[in-house]
């Protein structure tokens, strides 16, 4: 195993370990720029931010989170709602115009078994490719094709401005 070479990967294992930062939440910790924690924002709107997975499954993984607190879908209002409904599609948007994935598995974790590390609300998009490796393929060092998230922050922070403005322009939300 070479983990020096894959830094996605140590880092997975440095979370797993324990190692995270010493926050609250980390995700109200991005809401107030806690310098503690790192920016991958690469778009805000309203009550809301879309943030790259710090540990992505793939590349171009991203969390949608409310601004606020909350901690489970049914705290949201209709309003509320709509907003998050069109920033998904926003985020479909960018992520097929950038990588081109092959589809997308788009979900919550909710409640204390679900398997969520972080009780802060966040939707999560994950593109999926035809050619994708696994975490253990990576781990064998066969191929790898994962992206460091301040890369893909660069890639999508440009497209997010562009998309964004077109977006929202189009649909009853409105311009932010
Ligand atoms: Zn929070």
């Amino acid at each position: 195993m070479k983990l020096e070479k894959h830094n996605i990967v140590a880092n997975k294992l440095d979370y797993a370990r324990g190692k995270r930062p010493a926050v609250d939440c980390i995700l109200c910790a991005v809401t107030a720029n806690d310098p503690k924690v790192d920016n991958l924002v690469v778009y805000r709107h309203r009550g809301w931010y879309v943030t790259l997975n710090l540990y992505p499954y793939n590349p171009g993984h991203l969390m949608v989170v409310p601004r606020a607190h909350h901690t489970d879908i049914r705290q949201l209002n209709e309003a509320e709602v709509l907003e998050l409904h069109h920033l998904q599609n926003l985020c479909l948007r960018v992520l097929d115009e950038t990588y081109r994935p092959g589809g997308y598995n788009i979900g919550y974790n909710i409640g204390p078994t679900s398997g969520a590390s972080i009780d802060h609300l966040h939707l999560q998009i994950v593109p999926r490719y035809r050619n994708e490796v696994g975490f253990f393929d990576i781990l064998s060092d066969s191929r790898v094709i994962v992206e460091e998230p301040q890369v893909t922050r660069e890639r999508l922070l440009k497209k997010f401005e562009q998309e964004g403005a077109e977006y929202f322009l189009e649909n009853e939300t409105g311009r932010p």
